[in-house]
């Protein structure tokens, strides 16, 4: 592949990272730029498989992702008093998609991938940001957050659903963003009392739903999804808000915010898609949830910003450096792919939560249905266990 000229990617997340290592292994000269000073050590707790682990196999990653270990047997929907009605072993989940599966925490992929861009000599500049871009005929010219500048041949946009450099080249968020009624804050509660053992519990009640894994016999990591209208919460009262939220909750809702020592949510955030009608602009592209943002509805966030990066990599090298073939040809591989999965998140949207008038009885009966062996399969197909890669993958099996 020949780019004329070293390349920028804004963030070094999942897709920012997934694009590096490929880029560099066709023979590019990627460069990464990440706003935060370092590596995260913390973050929520992600099931990973389709397209996502398609692409790890064909980076010769999934021995890594599968040496992962959490102390996590099962998956169980809990009552007000902590007593399971639907108990899914984790086995049965791997079984349902081949073995092709694996829980993990968002910064276990990161630091996989940032360890596999660092052997093959990919810069990751940490701390360092985009702050203008000016496309010129040749190159973009770019100035960074610390007065500094430099021109690359190509700029990606792989910042996450608040992408920098999405506002610099088409406007404000707001013109973009997808509200799908509710917010979701993730916590990592070290050194707590609860009686939690290898068994990852859900309890829902109307318009909140809790659930946390197990790490170790004391920390674990907790998510809390709840329906509300939108409104602004500075960053020093989103912990008030979410106690708020969950006030009066049963198992497991409050007591996990009452073991919380923290003074802020890891992650808090509204469930807002992103949704833009062109991903490209000259010599500047986007990617994962910088331009597709599911939301964790989908479940398969990191697997669409992985396949997305793959791809993009794969199309500038088919079309050899030709930025404009390559960035039209990604667009339309994955944009109807991640419309069709934006659609399907905002219809679970209204079905994830219970409302004061869902009946308790019939929500459990299809839960227990969705995870009963025979059926898991292929309920499993609305999250994304059929990868993106799969055609390729029956063509290379035919060849
Ligand atoms: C609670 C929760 C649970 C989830 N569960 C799942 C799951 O089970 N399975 C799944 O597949 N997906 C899940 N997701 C979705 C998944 O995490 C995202 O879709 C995925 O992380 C998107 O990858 P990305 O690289 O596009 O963005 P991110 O992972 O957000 O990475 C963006 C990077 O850019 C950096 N950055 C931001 N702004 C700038 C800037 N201006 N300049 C430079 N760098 C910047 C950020 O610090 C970050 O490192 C979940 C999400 C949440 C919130």
């Amino acid at each position: 592949m020949a780019i004329n000229g070293r390349v920028l990617i804004s963030g070094a997340g999942i897709a920012g990272l997934t694009l590096a290592i490929c880029l560099k292994e066709y023979g590019e000269d990627p460069v990464v730029v990440e706003q935060s000073p370092e590596l995260p050590d913390q973050g929520y707790m992600m099931d990973f498989f389709g397209s996502g682990w398609d692409v790890a196999e064909r980076m010769g990653l999934t021995d890594k992702l599968r040496a992962l270990r959490y102390p996590i047997d099962k998956l169980q929907f809990v009552n007000a008093e902590g007593k399971p009605y639907t108990s899914v072993p984790i086995k049965r989940i791997k079984r349902a998609l081949d073995g092709k599966y694996v829980y993990l925490r968002r910064p276990d992929l990161v630091r996989i991938l940032f360890d596999r861009a660092e052997a093959l000599g990919v810069q990751v500049r940490f701390g360092k940001e985009i702050a203008d871009l000016r496309e010129r005929e040749e190159h973009v010219d770019v100035k960074f957050d610390d007065g500094s500048s430099d021109e690359f041949a190509l700029v990606f946009g792989a910042d996450g659903v608040h992408s920098g450099v999405r506002r610099l080249m088409f406007g404000e968020e707001s013109q973009f963003a997808r509200f799908l009624g509710a917010y979701v804050a993730a916590f990592h509660i070290e050194d707590h009392d609860l009686p939690v053992r290898r068994t990852a519990q859900i309890h829902e009640e109307p318009n909140r739903v809790a659930f946390y894994y197990p790490l170790g016999d004391r920390s674990l990591d907790a998510t809390f999804v709840f329906r509300l209208d939108e409104v602004d919460v500075p960053p020093n009262q989103q912990l008030s808000f979410v106690r708020r939220s969950f006030k009066g909750s049963g198992w497991i809702g409050e007591a996990l915010l009452d073991a919380y020592k923290g003074t802020a949510p890891l992650y808090f955030d509204t469930l807002t898609q992103i949704a833009i009608p062109r991903w490209s602009r000259g010599r500047v592209t986007l990617l994962g949830d910088a331009c597709g943002c599911l939301t964790l509805l989908a479940g398969q966030g990191s697997h669409m910003a992985m396949a997305g990066a793959y791809l993009l990599a794969q199309e500038l090298q088919r079309y050899d450096g030709n930025h404009v073939a390559a960035f039209t040809s990604y667009e339309a591989m994955m944009k109807p792919e991640i419309a069709r999965r934006q659609e399907d998140a905002a219809a679970f949207a209204k079905i994830f939560m219970p409302t004061a008038q869902s009946k308790p009885w019939l929500r459990r009966l299809v839960i227990q249905a969705g995870f009963n062996p025979l059926v898991l399969p292929f309920a499993l197909r609305y999250f994304g266990s059929k990868s993106i890669l799969e055609n390729e993958n029956d063509e290379n099996e035919e060849a």
